[in-house]
């Protein structure tokens, strides 16, 4: 019944960890659900009363606009100034997306042919190499390991590879690993593209949760709109995963191809999500600020926790997951942690075959959880 296209999927992981959670839950176990990335935190009050008053304007209860409200593109484009120092035209250089997932999983739509190959890193979030597989595309996948600080060695690509390859998939602050990438690494990055022809997608959702200095954006590096487009997404800045609102921004020709293939498939976001979207990147900084020192203050909690157990984690630096080093099977680790504690966490081969070995931590819970965590760790070691 089903197409090529879906069975050439790999088995979907975290079906099997649902199912595994649930009936966990179903024999009475107080389940500590560490595994999702999906923010507790409430979407704040402001963003939530913006809706209620949008909602109700009949202009919003008509087609929205395929690209997104000029005046939504402009705040995105006022929200980069104000974060990044980045300037964007709002009319070509800024699309709206129906979250980034959604972008991300079309985008591939637009500039692969069958067999044209497109480098994706591993571990990362699943959407990249499926949305290659969908177009027809072949994943060339590019190790994230830590001996290199999770981040690509991209003098270690094969050139012939690299010729060949369409687009590159990136996202700094990384999930699952919480790495980083610095300037440096970008404009290697850009260099590399140019020199090849590649276009880089740089997926940016945990640009404002960082707890050092902040991460940036790829179009910080100087030229890198010739080359680079960035998805941007309200889902874990405002804490608005349910909403489904993003966007695309960066490259203005790679911006339209998008919008092509997005024009023939959906018909853009609900026009009061983009009204309470804008009021989200106009949102005064302590908002931001806040949430940022209460995932600190988790992680701290759970890092400790975690080397204590002997489990070995670099601190820290961005996101809300703990990439942690467990020498064992992910799996069987994830199914012991579950059995014994009753917490989930992901193990790290959901995200690619250099993920074996890992297990993700989220701290997306409220602290006292993530504390009641942390106290069953600590009488698992003994
Ligand atoms: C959460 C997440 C997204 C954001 O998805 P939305 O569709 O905008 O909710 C994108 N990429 C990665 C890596 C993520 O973890």
């Amino acid at each position: 019944m089903y197409a090529d296209r879906i069975k050439s999927l790999p088995p979907y992981l975290f079906a099997a960890i649902d199912k595994a959670k649930n009936s966990a839950r179903k024999r009475g176990v107080d389940v500590i659900d560490l595994g999702v990335g999906d923010p507790d935190l409430p979407t704040p009050t402001h963003i939530v009363e913006a809706l209620c008053t949008a909602a109700r304007d009949p202009a919003n209860h008509r087609y929205p606009s395929y690209e997104g409200k000029l005046a939504f593109r402009q705040a995105v484009a006022d929200w980069y100034r104000g974060t990044f120092k980045v300037g964007l035209d709002p009319e070509t250089e800024v699309l709206a997306l129906i979250g980034s997932k959604e972008g991300i999983a079309h985008a591939p739509l637009a500039f692969i042919n069958h067999n044209d190959l497109a480098l994706v890193p591993d571990p990362a979030y699943p959407v990249y190499s499926t949305s290659v597989l969908f177009a027809g595309g072949v994943p060339e996948v590019v190790p994230l390991i830590r001996e290199n600080d999770f981040l690509p060695d991209l003098g270690k690509i094969d050139p012939e590879t690299a010729r060949k390859s369409k687009l590159i998939f990136l996202n700094f602050p990384n999930n699952p690993t919480g790495a980083v990438a610095g300037k440096e690494f970008f404009k290697e990055l850009i260099d590399f593209a140019r020199d090849y022809r590649i276009i880089v997608m740089h997926d940016n959702p945990y640009s404002e949760i960082y707890f050092r200095e902040p991460a940036g954006s790829i179009l910080e590096v100087e030229g890198a709109k010739d080359v680079a487009v960035e998805f941007h997404s309200l889902s874990k800045t405002y804490n608005m995963a349910g909403w489904r609102v993003g966007s695309v921004v960066g490259n203005p020709e790679v911006i339209a191809g998008i919008g092509q293939v997005k024009s023939n498939i959906d018909s853009g976001n609900f026009g009061a999500v983009q009204d309470a979207g804008m009021a989200a990147l106009k949102s005064p900084d302590h908002i931001v600020k806040d949430m940022r020192q209460e995932y600190a203050r988790r992680m701290e909690i759970l890092y400790q926790a975690l080397t204590d157990l002997g489990l070995e984690i670099s601190r820290p630096r961005a996101t809300f997951y703990l990439w942690a080093w467990t020498g064992k099977d992910s799996i069987e680790f994830c199914k012991h942690l579950l059995d014994d504690l009753g917490i989930v966490a992901t193990p790290g081969v959901g995200f690619g075959r250099y993920g074996q070995g890992f297990v993700r931590f989220s701290v997306t819970q409220p602290t006292e959880r993530i504390e009641m965590a942390v106290k069953r760790l600590s009488e698992w070691k003994s």
